[in-house]
């Protein structure tokens, strides 16, 4: 079985470092593959310090991979060695049950496989993730990269950018609708330029006034400072859409009170606890409040190649693996520009 290296975390307060692990010997179906880039998500904060109380240490995070093939088992048809593949958030599922069935594999009702912190069925142990030199993946769900995007830039999309775009299309935003994103960050930044690329007239709602140049810049075409009650105010019952990208504790009704009747918020961020909520900014004006997970593996591929289409990439700053604990401690003050992502030579 081919070695690994990685960075891991051996528990919930200690950080991450230099980790060995085994990657199995590529199954008939499974794509080996060298990863080159990972983005790093909120969600690895929240899973290498048990924020959601459900990690299993030791624990390599990272699900934004994009990296070349170096082999492939025997029944693989859809890639070759030195092909350029990514993985997302999922490495697989039950494939039968009717959310897989519709490709939302997310949504899978026996459950799915996560790429790191999931019970890995080949290995009996934990399914470990993209803070690492390759990963081995079944080729259902493995993704390709338009050739002409980024391929740093590029592998925030796999999460950030899917979980924002899917839940955009499932609530048909698009032209002549007032739209919020709520959270500048690696989500928040993709959900901008997706919201504005299908026609939204698009708001940032942002807590740092220091990122307002650069939502304009991203694409909104309007940015409130939520902090500012009289901002927040003038705003009042006029959104149609709002995406909630935020990664921490904050007021629910706040943000329900800025949409029109019958207007819909939409959660994608999962703090650490649960979020308190009044009940009248939800019946006042018949609002709505759901949520949404990442995307299915059709979607995935139908956001990439959206992505290649209209040149979209991540605005990321590109890392060392070495920097990574302190890219933790910049995204928990919110200063993410607006996605870090490691370079994985830096690992060799
Ligand atoms: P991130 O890059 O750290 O961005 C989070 C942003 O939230 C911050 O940049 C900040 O933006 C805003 N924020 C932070 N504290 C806040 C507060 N107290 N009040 C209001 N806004 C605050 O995180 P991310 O990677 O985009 O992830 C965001 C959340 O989504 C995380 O909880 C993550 O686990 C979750 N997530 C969910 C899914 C899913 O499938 N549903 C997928 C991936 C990630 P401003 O500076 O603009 O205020
Ligand atoms: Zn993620
Ligand atoms: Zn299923």
């Amino acid at each position: 079985m081919p070695n690994a290296k990685a960075y891991a975390t051996p528990g919930a307060t200690s950080p991450l470092g230099p980790f060995t692990l085994q990657r199995r010997d590529p199954q008939p179906n499974d794509v080996h593959i060298e990863i080159l880039y990972c983005g790093v998500c909120h969600s690895d904060l929240h899973t290498a310090r048990n924020e959601w109380q459900n990690t299993i240490y030791p624990c390599v995070p990272g699900h934004e991979i994009v990296g070349r093939v170096v082999r492939v088992g025997n029944a693989v048809k859809k890639f070759k060695p030195g092909d350029i593949a990514a993985v997302g958030c999922l490495v697989d599922s039950c494939r039968t049950c009717p959310s897989c069935r519709a490709g939302l594999e997310q949504y899978c009702e026996t459950g799915f496989v996560l790429t790191y912190n999931s019970p890995d069925k080949h290995s009996g142990g934990i399914t470990y993730g993209g803070y690492s030199d390759s990963i081995v993946v079944d080729e259902a769900f493995v993704l390709r990269v338009p050739t002409n995007l980024d391929l740093a830039a590029a592998a925030p999309l796999l999460c950030a950018g899917i979980t924002t775009y899917s839940p955009l299309r499932h609530w048909n935003v698009g032209k002549g609708q007032k739209v919020g994103v709520v959270g500048l960050g690696g989500l928040g930044h993709m959900a901008v330029k997706f919201a504005n690329a299908f026609g939204a007239h698009v708001v940032m709602i942002t807590t740092s006034p220091g990122k307002a140049a650069d939502a304009r810049r991203l694409g909104a075409h309007e940015v409130i400072i939520s902090r500012n009650e009289d901002e927040m105010r003038k705003h009042h019952n006029t959104f149609d859409f709002i995406l909630d990208a935020v990664s921490a504790q904050h007021d629910l009704g706040a943000y329900l009170e800025l949409l029109k009747r019958d207007g819909t918020m939409t959660i994608v961020g999962v703090p650490e606890k649960p979020l308190p909520l009044g009940m009248f900014p939800l019946v006042m004006r018949r609002r709505q409040i759901g949520g949404s997970l990442i995307g299915g593996l059709p979607e995935t591929q139908e956001m990439l190649d959206f992505c290649g289409q209209r040149g979209i990439t991540c605005d990321i700053e590109l890392i060392p693996i070495q920097r990574i604990n302190e890219a933790y401690e910049r995204m928990l003050k919110s200063d993410v520009k607006y996605r870090f992502v490691i370079d994985m030579k830096s690992l060799k």
